[in-house]
């Protein structure tokens, strides 16, 4: 297998998880573009949004539920962004499907 997000999925590469159910995974971006980043991702592997149809697009609705869960989990009550990039010219470089989840909140550790 030689998608990293399958890898994740599978707990063969480790990462920081919020949530986890049998469909689905949350965990924190490696490399974070806000105070706060997370990625969705389903456990099965779906390329893209391109790849979303009538036999999977239950999946989609049911992450965007877990995104409304951890964002009250996280007290992102000022709320958040929820970005999904496709394909070369939508910025997409995992071609597992995933949702960015991005809040401006400032933490409260550290100070400042
Ligand atoms: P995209 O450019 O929309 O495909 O986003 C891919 C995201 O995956 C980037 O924000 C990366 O920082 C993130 N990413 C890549 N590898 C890992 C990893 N092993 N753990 C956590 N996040 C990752
Ligand atoms: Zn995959």
């Amino acid at each position: 297998m030689d998608c990293i997000f399958c890898r994740i999925a599978a707990g063969e590469i480790p990462s920081t998880k919020i949530f986890e159910d049998d469909q689905v995974l949350a965990f924190y971006d490696a490399s974070p573009q806000a105070p706060v980043h997370f990625l969705v991702i389903p456990k099965t592997h779906i390329g893209s949004v391109q790849e979303v149809d009538a036999g999977n697009s239950g999946m989609i609705a049911h992450i965007f539920e877990v995104i409304a869960g951890i964002a009250r989990q996280l007290d992102l009550d000022n709320g958040y962004r929820v970005v999904t990039n496709v394909g070369d010219d939508g910025g997409q470089t995992v071609g597992h499907l995933h949702f960015h989840v991005l809040a401006k909140r400032k933490l409260a550790w550290p100070p400042g």
